[in-house]
């Protein structure tokens, strides 16, 4: 199917871009990479009047490690964010993450902050987003604002950012010392969108005593699940913290594979992922 039709604009400044956003209003869709609203435009589940194609706004195109964390540009692509060696050494699961995005042609055009606003439930960056404590910088004439990770995703496939504001970049908090990470997921096909996936973050102290533990769970309920298990690490070990990630995610029946199947799943990456978090932790190298 074809698109249904829409005016096209293509802004040369990230100001031109935000007055034609507030222009457009509800009527106004940016498009990034265009690798999730292209389909949706074509099978006519969207049905925006205002395109605003962002693609030519290369100051977004920006990786910045900051003091504190790892900033990405609204243009930033996936594979950029993927390859950068200073991203990976400030917040080492964002590479972990990214490369299970899809396929390298996909992550060659989707960008960081699409993915997020997209906010799919399936998707690998907003279960990210949340598990750091992360945070999305929308804009829109005269006004910025920084959302917090736990109040942008609202649901399936919606976000924080309203109509007419351009999310211009997303921060993910550095881990600091002695904190390992890892995500691990299962997908029918290599590059599907996960079955269930769990990205976990474990912290140390001198003595390798757990002092943080948290999970958090991809395609587990409408929008990312975040599970502090610092208590059952320290109390019972790690499949008693992964049984207690299972029991908090709300998975779904559909063609793809039942609930109990995806709670099942679940626990069993969230074990993994933990304990390849603690070992990273402790040794201080990426596994
Ligand atoms: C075959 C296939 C497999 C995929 N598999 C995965 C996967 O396994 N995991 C995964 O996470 N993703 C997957 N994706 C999605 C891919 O990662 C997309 O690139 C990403 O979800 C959206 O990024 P984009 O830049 O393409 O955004 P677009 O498609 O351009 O936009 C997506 C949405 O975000 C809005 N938006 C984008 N940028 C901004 C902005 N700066 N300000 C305000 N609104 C904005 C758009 O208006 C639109 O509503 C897959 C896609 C395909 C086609």
């Amino acid at each position: 199917m074809k698109p249904p039709p829409f005016e096209y604009h293509a802004p040369r400044s990230v100001a031109e871009a935000m007055e034609v956003l507030a222009a457009a209003g509800p009527e106004g869709k940016v498009l990034a990479g265009g690798q999730s609203l292209i389909p949706l435009l074509n099978m006519r589940l969207a049905a925006p009047g205002h395109l605003v194609d962002v693609n030519r706004l290369t100051a977004l195109d920006t990786v910045e490690v900051e003091p504190g964390g790892v900033r990405v540009g609204a243009l930033a692509r996936h594979a950029r964010v993927e390859r950068s060696a200073e991203a990976a050494a400030a917040q080492p699961l964002l590479r972990q993450a990214l490369r299970l995005v899809a396929h390298p042609v996909i992550r060659n055009r989707g960008t960081v902050v699409g993915s997020l606003v997209h906010a799919d439930p399936a998707a690998e960056l907003p279960a990210v987003l949340t598990l750091l404590g992360g945070s999305v910088r929308l804009a829109r004439p005269g006004a910025v604002r920084d959302v917090p990770a736990a109040g942008f995703f609202t649901g399936p496939l919606e976000s924080a950012a309203a109509p007419g504001e351009l999310a211009v970049s997303a921060f993910f908090p550095a881990s600091g010392p002695r904190c390992g990470t890892a995500f691990h997921e299962v997908a029918r096909r290599h590059g599907d969108y996960a079955l269930a996936g769990v990205a976990a973050l474990v912290r140390l102290d001198d003595g390798l005593r757990v002092t943080a533990a948290r999970a958090a769970c991809v395609s587990a309920g409408p929008v990312p699940v975040v599970v502090d298990v610092t208590g059952h690490a320290r109390a019972d070990g790690w499949a008693a913290a992964a049984r207690a990630v299972a029991e908090r995610a709300e998975p779904e029946d559909d063609i793809h594979a039942s609930a109990g199947y995806r709670r099942h799943l679940t626990g069993v990456l969230a074990e993994r992922a933990l304990r390849e978090a603690a070992l990273s932790a402790a040794s201080g190298e990426e596994r």
